[in-house]
């Protein structure tokens, strides 16, 4: 007989997300989904077609273990382009099945039993399931609301650190806040990281998707930063091909080591046609998501706004929130029967109870469809 929970003990608290349970809610109710972190248009046609030139070209077999040469230098003159950073794209670049991936493997390559993470809450979901199943410790530091932004205290920051910690896990810009770390929280970040000898893992995949002509900074290209750095970012937020899950890392060799080890034995490979697409436009203007999207946040908090709610508006990513002042999971709950619209309570991405009043809206949905939502929640069924 099976046991009742065969779960091992440190994947107890990772059953069913509330993703699962909300997806499930919006067929049922026939709710437009706002949970959803995928955009409703494809990418670009050229990309998808130098991925059907790839199939029917014969690149259909187990790609090289580090990635097709092509993507790993055009990796390689990406980040030199856009940030100044050199990575050699033998040694220093590793191409991995999403940034998922790239995630898991870093955490399980890097901090084991033992060891402890540091890590911004509200934080993406993928992170705590990762570091408890390499076997380490996470400790929060809550990005508080300050207006129509987010912040960390420093000593906070400072505080989290122990002798134990191994690494600070950054995401920049930051799901689910839209929050784009300045240079000087940058900073602070970075001396942290140089007195306590602290590895930074950086994911970076909203790069490209930034607002108001903010751009991101990437905390490797800080002084003394690159060497101590893993930066993580993945084609799908980038070029809207999320279910193509390519991403990547960059890090010296040592860190780059770490993590491909343990990368052979997760996926060893994947997305054979699709690295060579991501090859030929990666090199290309970048900016053409992040003005429509910029577009689709605008209608989106300036509806919520419009319908008296207290909306902290995005400088980046997919997501905008919404500031209840009261319990979020149970107006979640309610929300789909009520007006016919699926969100996510925030408070899933909290270790502490910082973000009980808080709602995550995707934006990243045809403006009809966002019409639609705003149209649905300023009336009741
Ligand atoms: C979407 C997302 C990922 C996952 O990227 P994939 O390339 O789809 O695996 C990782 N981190 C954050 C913050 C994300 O929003």
């Amino acid at each position: 007989m099976i046991d009742q929970s065969p779960l091992v003990a440190r994947m107890q608290g990772f059953g069913t997300t509330i993703f699962a349970e909300m997806s499930a809610l919006a067929l049922e109710t026939g709710s437009i989904n706002l949970g959803q972190d995928f955009p409703d248009t494809d990418g670009p046609p050229e990309l998808l077609e130098a991925a059907c030139a790839a199939i029917r070209g014969g690149q259909n077999q187990y790609p090289p273990g580090p990635g097709v040469p092509a993507l790993r230098h055009a990796i390689a003159a990406h980040q030199r382009h856009h940030y100044g950073l050199d990575y050699d794209p033998d040694t220093e670049v590793l191409v991995t099945a999403g940034a998922t991936e790239a995630i898991a493997a870093a955490l399980m390559g890097l901090a084991g039993p033992g060891d402890e993470v540091v890590v911004f809450e509200p934080y993406y979901d993928s992170y705590a399931a990762c570091i408890a199943l390499g076997g380490a410790q996470r400790r929060c530091v809550t990005l508080e609301r300050q207006g129509d932004g987010w912040a960390f205290d420093p000593a906070a920051l400072r505080s989290a650190v122990t002798a134990r910690t191994k690494a600070i896990l950054l995401n920049t810009p930051h799901n689910p806040t839209g929050k784009v770390f300045t240079r000087a929280e940058l900073t602070v970040i970075a001396e942290v990281a140089q007195e306590h000898d602290l590895i930074v893992i950086a994911d970076e995949v909203y790069e490209h998707l930034t607002f108001d002509g903010l751009s991101h900074l990437p905390i490797a290209s800080l002084p003394g930063m690159r060497e101590r750095t893993v930066t993580i970012s993945s084609a799908g937020k980038t070029f809207s091909v999320t279910g193509w899950k390519i991403g990547w890392i960059c890090a010296p060799p040592a860190l780059l080591t770490a993590a491909r080890t343990v990368k052979q034995f997760l996926t060893y490979v994947s997305g054979a046609p699709f690295q060579p697409a991501v090859a030929a436009v990666l090199g290309g203007d970048l900016r053409a998501p992040a003005i429509a999207l910029q577009a689709q946040r605008d209608q989106l908090c300036g509806g919520l706004a419009a319908l008296g709610l207290d909306v902290i508006t995005p400088q980046a990513t997919y997501f905008a929130t919404v500031d209840l002042g009261s319990d979020a999971v149970a107006f979640c709950r309610e929300l789909p029967r009520r007006h016919g619209v699926v969100a996510i309570p925030s408070s899933v991405f909290y270790d502490s109870a910082a973000g009980d009043s808080y709602v995550r809206f995707a934006f990243c949905k045809r403006p009809e469809v966002l019409a639609d939502a705003l149209d649905r929640l300023g009336a009741a069924r």
